[in-house]
């Protein structure tokens, strides 16, 4: 054996694991720079964690499986981190933490420590082909069209899911899965926008407003809507297209925090001559109020309304049901929901129950964390988890 331990994806969790797991570690990926998805996340500032993360903030066919590492390893370890190598930072909102600076300097921070730790970083690196030898592993390697191979007793997949293809995502995680024995739960696009037939909201382009979005099943999420010419996104969209299934009403609360009813019967007592769209404009932002108002199409003005017709137009604003044709997919979905079962993998280092030796982290695993910074919290929680399993072996 060559190696201790061979990593393979050099993404926010591989990072993580090569800086920490000790001994003789090989990292390896396929992209021309490790850390792509950091560097573009959060619009180039990174939203490295969320003080809120907790399991309730995940996806998972088991939702108890990421209590062990999130709970070792938390949001303020990683502040810590952060703040120890000189990186400002500021919690935007909903606890989400971003870089003051740029996204790039956790990349570095990253790939510093990977480098102190006397890791070998491969990049532009291929795997074609992973096999189990007698207590370890040997991965087929080609670089620049050579092919070489590397040994070790431990293999950890930190390959990230599938979206983004055009960034160098694969399903490669969820192939070595199969091969070892490990099931596979559905794989999809989440934190995705929805997309409708025939432009449906293509005059509302541009539209923002804040909402309370919720999908059948799953929370409501209280954050903003923004209208495209393609269908709906925006924090709130996102959030709830991780909970939807194909077919379902999405149901949108447009004026949240509110009672809309009281406040239609209120500008009908105090300006009853008013018409719907003008009094709809104080409430909502004006095209959206035209598109209401046109929708609904009530004759008359605010005086001619009885109680009966404001409520129906107050639950047309709070109880907004709205069917979206499918989403935008891996294309530019922000994670992929589902992934590599964690019935197989040990919740305390992440290594494969049935294959000793062979760890899943990060995205690839069947834990899928909402908008805001849980994401990368699992990527590095689940890392360090294994990690730490690692460094016991
Ligand atoms: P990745 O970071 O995707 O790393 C996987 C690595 O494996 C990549 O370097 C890839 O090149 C490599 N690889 C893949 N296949 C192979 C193969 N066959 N051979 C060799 N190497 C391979 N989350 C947040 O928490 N906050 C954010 O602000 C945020 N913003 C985001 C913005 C965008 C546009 C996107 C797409 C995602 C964002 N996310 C964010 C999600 C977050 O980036 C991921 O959940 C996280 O990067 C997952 O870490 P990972 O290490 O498991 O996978």
């Amino acid at each position: 054996m060559n190696f201790d331990t061979i990593i393979l994806g050099a993404g926010a969790a591989g990072l993580m694991c090569a800086a920490h797991c000790g001994g003789r570690v090989l990292l390896v990926d396929h992209a021309a720079a490790a850390g792509e998805k950091i560097r573009i996340s959060g619009g180039g500032r990174c939203n490295f964690t969320n003080t809120g993360c907790e399991a309730g903030n995940f996806l998972s066919a088991n939702p108890h499986f990421a209590k062990s590492a999130l709970a070792r390893y938390t949001p303020w370890d990683f502040v810590s981190l952060v703040s120890d190598h000189g990186i400002a930072w500021h919690e935007k909102t909903l606890g989400q933490l971003f870089c003051d600076g740029s996204a790039r300097q956790i990349v570095a921070m990253l790939t510093g420590m990977v480098a102190d730790a006397g890791a070998v970083l491969r990049l532009s690196t291929s795997v074609t082909g992973v096999e189990a030898l007698p207590g370890g592993y040997r991965v087929v390697l080609e670089t620049a069209g050579k092919v070489w191979t590397a040994e070790a007793a431990s293999l950890v997949i930190a390959t990230g899911g599938k979206s983004i293809p055009k960034m160098g995502a694969t399903g490669f995680a969820y192939d070595i899965a199969r091969q070892f024995g490990l099931e596979v739960t559905e794989t999809r696009a989440g934190l995705v926008p929805f997309t409708f037939p025939e432009g449906r909201f293509a005059d509302l382009s541009g539209v923002a407003l804040p909402v309370r979005a919720t999908a059948a099943t799953g929370p409501g999420f209280p954050e903003a809507l923004l209208f495209t010419h393609r269908g709906l996104s925006g924090p709130a969209v996102l959030q709830v297209s991780s909970y939807w299934r194909e077919g379902e009403a999405v149901e949108v609360d447009l004026f949240p925090g509110d009672d809309a009813l009281a406040t239609l019967r209120a500008a009908r007592a105090e300006a009853g001559r008013r018409g719907l769209a003008r009094e709809l404009a104080t409430m909502l932002p004006a095209r959206l109020a035209d598109a209401v108002a046109a929708e609904l199409a009530l004759p008359g003005n605010l005086a001619d309304m009885s109680d009966v017709v404001l409520a129906q137009v107050a639950e047309r604003l709070h109880r907004w049901q709205v069917v979206p044709g499918g989403t935008e997919g891996y294309r530019t979905a922000e994670v992929t929901l589902g992934g590599v079962a964690t019935d197989g993998l040990s919740s305390r280092t992440m290594e494969a129950r049935a294959q000793p030796g062979l760890y899943f982290i990060g995205e690839c695993v069947d834990v899928t964390g909402w908008l805001g910074g849980y994401n990368f919290q699992w990527a590095w929680a689940s890392a360090m988890a294994a990690a730490e399993g690692l460094r016991g072996r």
